[in-house]
């Protein structure tokens, strides 16, 4: 299979370094997918400088240049969806038919995200006969986007779109487990646009404190975990940066009595598994009354057990391995913890290769049974294949539970009663909150800025106000008299 070499992009350019990093498959470890430039303080110094260059004139453009190049972008990026998922799947893990439609949303995120843009930018003037008050939307400058793994087109695109669209320009770090088919799209959108609109580098914590702390850049978008953006926070602080911060949840799924409870769980199982559960919005751990609890129990079982577990690109697998080597270790040692506890842990699904299973990083969608409220594996983020079912007795405890966290990204409600959903719903410390289903529907899409409270991030992503993260207001007043 074709072998990619990765370089650094800068000012439309490609920049070689000295070191570059292996990517093995994760579904098939013993084949290497490519290897990718490791870039240093001096190449992201270099990078960060081509991005201000740029913004000099950039930022003079108009929304409607903008709009277009943006458009173009994200027809190219549609245009080459099944190609990248291919490669996307060898590099990063998850099903080819996850990529495949993860390009079209993110393609769709650009398109929406430029619809956005024209109500956006509509001119804010007020006058009266002594003066004349006009409030005006400013980039900022260079934008450094730090990615992750788990949905990186999407991550991405969902950066860039805004990024751009409001006259900044961008640097944009994509995850070491997951920047071949991300780099490869960059590079082919950013020819469309003027030379250091879009920068991409790579490279370790260190590549990524030197952005992170570089005076010229103006805000970090991050999208990543909490403990991550801890230290992107303190390095930010150096030079007063903005940050905006899109982090890890423990969505709880919370059903209530009166739920339809197969077409509940059934949507709740599929939620959670999704991904290999290596979603931030996967519903992490689900609250079932106890008089429903069992019979909850079985059909979630029956569907986990289903899934067939095998590589990425194999058209008959309905569950991938996880993506790297940390994140196997960590899932593995929960379980393994909850199964010396008093749950009940199933590790369900059928291989499909048992003589590939030790060749990647393969784990079974896992159940668990009656764990305790507090246990570990019901308050953490698994990022994995692993549901805890837990059992609650009363409204008030349930809310008690699915609040008691200092995370707050997604959530849901399942019930047949909307009204008695939506009052259970309104007291969720969340940032959303889906009824009987998980994630958002299209008009949700639409509508809902995303993101989260507490320690699951700072800021939102789409809507109009997830353009206001990246500019600045700028008042001119004209006193008359
Ligand atoms: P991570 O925090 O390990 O890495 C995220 C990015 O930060 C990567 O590009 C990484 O290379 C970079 N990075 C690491 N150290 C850095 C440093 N010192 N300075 C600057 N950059 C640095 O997260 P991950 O494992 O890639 O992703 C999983 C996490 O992301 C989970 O917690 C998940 O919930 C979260 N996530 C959140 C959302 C959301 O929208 N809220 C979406 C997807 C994933």
């Amino acid at each position: 299979m074709e072998t990619f070499r990765i370089h650094l992009w800068i000012g439309n350019e490609e920049v070689k370094t000295k070191t570059y990093a292996e990517v093995k498959d994760p579904g098939r470890l013993s084949e290497v997918v490519g290897e990718v430039a490791q870039g240093t303080e001096q190449h992201v110094d270099q990078a960060v400088r081509a991005a201000h260059q740029a913004f000099l004139s950039w930022r003079n453009t108009d929304l409607a240049e903008r709009s277009a190049l943006l458009n173009q972008a994200a027809d190219l990026l549609q245009q080459e969806g099944p190609a990248l998922a291919n490669i996307l799947s060898r590099e990063a893990g998850m099903l080819i038919s996850s990529y495949r439609g993860e390009a079209v949303r993110a393609s769709n995120i650009i398109r929406s995200t430029v619809v956005n843009a024209q109500s956006f930018f509509a001119p804010k003037v007020v006058e009266d006969e002594n003066s004349w008050v006009s409030v005006e939307k400013r980039p900022l400058g260079v934008i450094a986007a730090i990615i992750p793994w788990n949905v990186p087109l999407m991550l991405t695109m969902q950066k860039l779109a805004p990024i751009l669209v409001t006259g900044n320009t961008i640097v944009i770090k994509p995850s070491p487990f997951a920047s071949i088919g991300v780099s490869l799209i960059l590079q082919k959108m950013s020819e469309l646009f003027p030379p250091g609109v879009i920068n991409v580098i790579h490279g370790d914590g260190q590549a990524g404190a030197a952005l992170t702390t570089h005076p010229l850049v103006r805000k970090i978008s991050f999208t990543g975990g909490g403990s991550t953006a801890k230290s992107v926070m303190k390095s930010a602080a150096s030079s007063l940066k903005r940050v905006h911060f899109e982090l890890g949840g423990n969505d709880p799924a919370i059903v209530l009595e009166d739920a339809n409870l197969e077409v509940a769980m059934t949507k709740i199982a599929t939620s959670a598994f999704m991904r290999s559960g290596q979603l931030c919005v996967a519903i992490k751990r689900v609250y079932i009354p106890e008089k429903l609890y069992d019979a909850a129990c079985e059909l979630v079982v029956a569907h986990a057990n289903n899934y067939k577990i095998g590589y990425g690109l194999d058209e008959n697998t309905t569950f991938g391995p996880v993506n790297n080597r940390g994140q196997y270790a960590y899932v593995k040692e929960l379980v393994e913890r909850a199964k010396n506890s008093s749950a009940t842990v199933l590790e369900l699904g059928t291989k499909l290769e048992p003589d590939n299973w030790n060749n990647g990083y393969y784990l079974n969608p896992t159940v668990v049974i009656n764990p305790e409220q507090d246990q570990e594996i019901v308050t953490c983020e698994q990022f994995g294949p692993v549901l805890p079912l837990v059992k609650y007795r009363s409204e008030d405890e349930v809310i008690h539970l699915a609040n008691n966290t200092e995370y707050g990204l997604g959530s849901s409600v399942w019930s047949s009663d909307f009204e008695h959903a939506v009052r259970v719903a309104r007291r969720i410390e969340a940032g959303m909150t889906s009824i009987n289903g998980s994630g958002l529907s299209a008009l949700g899409h639409q509508h809902i800025p995303f993101g989260g409270v507490k320690q699951s991030g700072i800021g939102r992503e789409n809507t109009e106000i997830g353009l206001s993260e990246f500019i600045e207001y700028h008042g001119i007043n004209i006193h008359k008299s």
